[in-house]
């Protein structure tokens, strides 16, 4: 592919993720320069364009192209005024992009229904589309159980697991199917910091008494991430006391969490031995036959086109941990090659996701802090010592993380390597990124685009 092709591919894609006027000011007129050592050189029309794509664009840019063409590491801008020959010629070149093709896909990718007001249940997770293996068949079968027996088969059922392994598919998958069963039921799924949030808000309406109300009246009680009331002593006091309400009348309570009740830190004991007094299941990654099943499910799910069993089988061996991981991978190699409007073929779904396969690898601090401060262009005294900027602390969060998924460190050593940070701020900077890695996908593909550099290097 010729840098004009690829840039205009680029161009494709990034249309799609920007409003109309926002693509046309900042990229109409934009060229590839050139490409050299692994550096695409995208030429602007002026300083202050260049200088806006530099800072908000940079990111989306690179990842972009990297993610048509695998071999560029880094995105530079130049400028370069256009004459009026070559403005009519791209503006041209732009109106045959633009296919209607790319909006149909985009909604064939795009994320279906909304949660419901009330319950706050998306009815898309059901449990009839979660994929059963060895890794979610306890978890799986207590949901099922619970969802026939509300309380008293277990109660409360508690299922913990890392990032993107179905926690919230499943709990959803249990509030839709009881409503399904039973429409009277009054079911409720909460994220823990929504619960925290309303609680904070009816202390200041002075409502504490009908919120506590509120929730006597459910029959369900779903609370997603509640490790996130860990240190949080109110929150965990009238926790307490709602949790005891509906126990005491058989009303069902579902928690999950990213790891067991015991290694939940400052959760105070008595709520402890209360998640520990029901069914407690874990979720484990899947398996290789269960990521293949997933893939193919969602396949048939979001009416993708088909895909080898080769194709799809490097897929599943590519992205082991992490199912949404797994199915952004399966978006990437559909999206990039209907963008680019190839038959998906072996070698090519190789190189859309040879930044995503960083399983055989080894890294250490140095390099997750060198490759961090290069990527936020900060640099790495910042990082380590005090500075409390927020384009410094964001960063520091980042590679406290990388360092806890990647190395498996312990908190006080990482929090040893930042200048004598204290263990409960590294803590605090893991869950705070793991937390928002589960609602922006931006943040996933950044870490994405960060974790293939620290493997490379
Ligand atoms: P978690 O809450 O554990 O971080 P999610 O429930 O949000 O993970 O799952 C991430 C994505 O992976 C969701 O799109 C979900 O539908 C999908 N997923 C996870 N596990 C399965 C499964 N067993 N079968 C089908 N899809 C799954
Ligand atoms: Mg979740």
């Amino acid at each position: 592919m010729d840098k004009d092709e690829l840039w205009q591919s680029a161009l494709a894609e990034i249309e799609l993720s920007l409003s109309k006027p926002n693509f046309v000011t900042w990229f109409r007129n934009t060229s590839l320069a050139s490409k050299k050592d692994g550096v695409a050189f995208v030429s602007t029309p002026s300083t202050f364009i260049k200088e806006w794509l530099e800072d908000k664009y940079n990111l989306l840019i690179l990842k972009t192209l990297r993610g048509i063409s695998n071999d560029i590491k880094d995105v530079k801008f130049v400028i370069k005024p256009i004459t009026a020959a070559e403005e009519s010629r791209t503006t041209k070149k732009k109106e045959v992009l633009s296919p209607i093709l790319l909006t149909d896909h985009q909604l064939n990718l795009s994320e279906s229904g909304t949660p419901d007001k009330e319950t706050n249940l998306n009815s898309k997770y059901t449990l009839d589309s979660f994929i059963v293996g060895s890794s979610n068949q306890l978890a799986n079968a207590a949901a099922v159980s619970v969802s026939k027996n509300m309380g008293t088969a277990y109660n409360p059922l508690f299922i913990y697991g890392g990032v993107g392994l179905g926690k919230t598919h499943l709990l959803q998958a249990i509030g839709n199917e009881v409503i399904k069963t039973n429409p009277k039921n009054k079911v409720r799924y909460m994220s823990s910091e929504k619960f925290l949030g309303d609680l904070i808000n009816s202390i200041r309406n002075r409502t504490v008494e009908k919120f506590k109300e509120e929730y006597k009246k459910i029959n369900l009680l779903i609370v997603d991430d509640i490790q996130f009331i860990a240190g949080k002593e109110k929150t965990q006091e009238e926790f307490f006391h709602i949790f005891n309400e509906l126990y005491a009348n058989n009303n069902q309570i579902v928690l999950s969490s990213d790891r067991p009740p015991k290694a939940i830190p400052t959760l105070e004991e008595r709520l402890r031995s209360r998640f520990e007094g029901g069914m407690i299941a874990d979720i484990t990654p899947p398996d290789y036959e269960t990521r293949v099943a997933i893939l193919k499910a969602k396949i048939t799910e979001k009416k993708l086109s088909e895909l080898s069993d080769e194709i799809l089988g490097f897929i599943a061996s590519a992205v082991t941990k992490n199912i949404r991981e797994l199915e952004g991978a399966l978006n990437r190699v559909v999206m990039s090659c209907q963008v680019a409007n190839i038959a998906p073929t072996l070698d090519k779904v190789k190189s859309i996701l040879a930044t995503t396969n960083t399983t055989n690898n080894k890294t250490s601090p140095k390099t997750i802090i060198k490759v961090v401060s290069e990527f936020y262009d900060i640099k790495e005294e910042d990082l380590i010592n005090q500075s409390r900027k927020r384009e410094i602390v964001f960063p520091r969060q980042i590679c406290m993380y990388l360092m806890r998924e990647e190395l498996k460190n312990s908190y006080p050593f990482i929090g040893e390597k930042f200048g004598g940070r204290d263990h409960t701020t590294v803590m605090h900077a893991c869950n705070k990124i793991s937390k928002e890695m589960q609602i922006n996908e931006n943040l996933i593909d950044e870490i994405s685009i960060i974790k293939g550099r620290i493997y490379e290097s």
